[in-house]
């Protein structure tokens, strides 16, 4: 798909909202949507059904009337479209319809003054009448532009419906249902006694007085935090300057953690119990991964590739007949998203510690590790063998209350104090919807931020901006444009849009959440300065929402104070996922303030009518609580986050020198034991850059998926060819064995 995708796709979720809700019928009117970046729209195309309309059918035009892409002829108010984007900056999305209400006004003539708060808000502060000119003529592009310009975001064309425009689709949206009902509601007020507009003056100052008073407010507000924000910082990088050097306090499970609010990080005073030894140069990163995006591929060569390949063939056999026979009845073959898939999966048959074997009898050593639960190494004994007398005991399931439920949630309140309260749940993506709802059901409000990249599991409201920042619903087929309606994205570590959106959310109906990785998208792909978190809770004060930590990876995996106890950060919600079984099944779970979770139990201990519904037969189960309680456990006593933290820190040290010595351009970093070799840098393309994302996309995935199986190929899996998980079982032994492998790896890059 061309880059192109996202926003003709967009066009077309936008018409079926219309159609949906009666704004757009058949042929009539015409949508546009800006493409990010560029000098472009996608527009739909002239006189063709909303109803049959596919985003292939869509036209992409530069502003200037060139036609890039369709084959289809673009609306006739093409022009239109494009005067108003270049005119106004803030319009992203145009809605053209033959609203009949505000029709009936250009009839009368009479523009909409400003009949309630809302539309002065939204629309301006009266819906203009923009003269007559015929469709599709420059007379008509020009007494729009003309009206436009005004700041306004709905106009009644004379004879011709309406012109509505939006920051966003959401916004468009929202703007052309305003204007429905203000254009019926002024029409049925001057159809009853024609008096409308003369709203008796002192009721009109009152009201825009307060609107004046709440602007001013937020304004003064904002002024407040960034000048509190400023202080904290310059507090914090004293502090931080007085401690370099010295050993920093180790917090005890529970205690509350040093505050570190340096964007820097804790240099020198690390916080003793965490996994991260060091934090990662952030800029520096950045820097290095700019450099490696900007410059040509640089694979494996193509004779080492047909050796991996020809490797594949030989000594994996089985795996390749097993995994051929699972696709005829499994789509896809596998049904994990970690699996490795190039040239074919593997068929894994055993697991212990560092390593995994496949059915072949193939060794590797295992930098999967679950996708990062299985910080005590895989399929640990002591952990296993009590879970086992349990299941003896009670079965998998009973149905009712077993004890280790409220073992795991102390364990996990003890050890993480902003979870005052704990719900079990089934997986991750469970528990982010839940929390979502717990969020939206206690504040009241409605929108939800999430980071551009990041992954909060596979919810219809979630799949939004996923994997790549600004590809906003790319990946959301099947997903009706109405659920991702309420969901908004911001750029990585752009904390300046983060409080752009929270302002404008707060104009309309407010945000209820902001949901972040804490380490940074994807596991810290774009890795966060340190700071980062810290002055996003600053922001959901601000603005009263609440802050999300997703510690699905994080959890234990940083330390068992979690990511919120290294960055002593304390979010309203923790999201719990495998990281809280320790990688046995059924793994999830929200904490959090007990006023917030009492929504859980709404009907039950609290009000009735205001619980947020959470459900699951299969969740907190025996198994899965005990799996979580044994494992925690045994993680606090062996101190396993560190010790896996400490074989990241080696494997980083030893990957670094590997690409000194061969002057390659690739990029190794860590957070802990979350690793992190970028070679070819694919994860760090966005819709910042559409046309280096058009044409990079597939040779910088192929490039990984080629790497993730020379590595395989020489004993090693690693997450999708670029992350790694260590873990408690990763001597030193282990990690200079995976750097010789790496090294027989690296050293047959093209060009070396
Ligand atoms: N959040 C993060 C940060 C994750 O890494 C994942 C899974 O990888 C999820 C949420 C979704 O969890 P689950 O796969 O259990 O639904």
């Amino acid at each position: 798909m061309s880059h192109y995708g996202p926003s003709r796709e967009l066009v077309v979720d936008v018409c079926r909202t219309l159609l949906d809700r009666g704004y757009l019928k058949a042929t009539e009117g015409n949508v546009s949507v800006r493409v990010p970046g560029e000098d472009a729209m996608a527009i739909t195309p002239s006189s063709y059904d909303y109803g049959k309309m596919e985003p292939g059918d869509i036209c992409v035009q530069e502003l200037d009337g060139r036609q890039v892409l369709g084959s289809k002829k673009a609306s006739i108010e093409a022009s239109m479209h494009a005067a108003v984007y270049e005119l106004r900056d803030d319009v992203s999305v145009i809605i053209h319809t033959h609203q009949p209400y505000a029709s009936a006004l250009a009839l009368m003539e009479r523009p909409i003054p400003a009949l309630f708060d809302e539309q002065v808000r939204y629309l301006g502060r009266s819906v203009e009448l923009i003269p007559y000119a015929p469709s599709g003529t420059g007379f008509l592009k020009k007494n729009v532009t003309k009206k436009v310009g005004s700041g306004a975001n709905a106009f009644i064309l004379e004879n011709h419906g309406v012109l509505v425009l939006g920051g966003s689709a959401e916004q468009a949206v929202h703007n052309m249902a305003l204007l429905e009902k203000v254009a019926l509601d002024y029409l049925l007020a001057l159809l009853t006694d024609g008096r409308a507009e003369k709203v008796p003056l002192p009721i009109r100052e009152v009201a825009f007085q307060k609107l004046r008073k709440d602007e001013k407010k937020l304004a003064r507000q904002v002024e407040e935090a960034k000048a509190a924000r400023e202080a904290s910082e310059l507090r914090a990088r004293e502090e931080s300057r007085t401690a370099a050097g010295e050993p920093g306090a180790a917090p005890s499970a529970g205690a509350a953690p040093p505050v570190a609010a340096a964007s820097a990080g804790p240099s020198g005073a690390q916080l003793a119990g965490y996994a991260i030894g060091r934090y990662p140069d952030v800029p520096a990163v950045y820097e290095r991964l700019d450099a490696l995006v900007g410059q040509p591929l640089r694979p494996l060569r193509r004779d080492v590739m047909d050796g991996v390949l020809a490797w594949y063939d030989r000594s994996c056999r089985r795996s390749k007949e097993l995994t051929a026979a699972a696709a005829e009845l499994i789509p896809g073959g596998v049904q994990h998203n970690l699996a490795f898939n190039y040239p074919f999966p593997l068929a894994i048959v055993r697991a212990e510690g560092a390593h995994l074997w496949d059915v072949d009898g193939n060794e590797y050593i295992d930098f999967l590790q679950a996708g990062g639960p299985t910080v005590l190494g895989s399929n640990y004994e002591p952990v296993r063998r009590q879970v086992a007398e349990v299941v003896e005991q009670s079965g998998p399931i009973t149905g009712l209350f077993h004890e280790y439920e409220l073992k795991l949630a102390e364990l996990v309140n003890r050890l993480m104090p902003s979870v005052e309260m704990f719900r079990m749940l089934g997986s991750g993506t469970e528990s982010v919807m839940a929390a979502l709802r717990a969020a939206r059901t206690f504040t009241g409000k409605k929108w939800v931020i999430k980071v551009g990249g990041a992954y909060h599991g596979w919810s219809d409201q979630m799949v939004y901006g996923l994997h790549v920042p600004g590809t906003w619903r790319f990946e959301a087929k099947g997903i009706p444009f109405g659920a991702t309606l309420l969901t908004r994205e911001v750029f990585p570590n752009d904390l300046d849009a983060l409080r752009r959106k929270l302002r404008q959310n707060h104009r309309m109906g407010g945000t209820a959440a902001v949901i972040v990785e804490p380490v940074g998208p994807e596991s810290g792909t774009r890795p966060v300065p340190f700071g980062f978190n810290a002055a996003v809770r600053e922001l959901c004060d601000e603005f009263g929402a609440l802050l999300i930590f997703d510690e699905v990876v994080t959890g234990f995996r940083l330390g068992m104070g979690g990511a919120q106890g290294y960055y002593g950060v304390r979010p309203d919600l923790t999201i719990f996922g495998k990281c809280i079984t320790g990688g046995y099944p059924m793994a999830g779970g929200v904490g959090g303030r007990r006023d917030v979770l009492a929504s859980f139990a709404g009907g039950i201990g609290g009000k009735s009518g205001e619980r947020a519904y959470v459900g699951g037969t299969l969740s907190a189960n025996p198994l899965s609580c005990a799996a979580g309680y044994f494992a925690i456990t045994e993680m606090e006593r062996t101190g396993a986050p560190v010790l896996a933290g400490m074989a990241g820190d080696r494997l980083t040290a030893g990957l670094n020198g590997i690409i000194d010595k061969y002057g390659l351009p690739f990029v190794a970093y860590n957070q802990g034991s979350i690793v992190h070799l970028e070679t070819s840098g694919v994860m760090l393309l966005d819709l910042k850059h559409p046309v280096r994302f058009a044409r990079q996309m597939k040779p910088r995935k192929h490039m990984i998926e080629e790497m993730g199986a020379a590595y395989a190929a020489n004993g090693i899996v690693t997450l999708a060819g670029s992350r790694m998980y260590t873990s408690m079982a990763d001597t030193d032994e282990v990690i200079d064995d995976a750097l010789e492998r790496f090294e027989r790896v690296l050293s047959s890059v093209e060009g070396v």
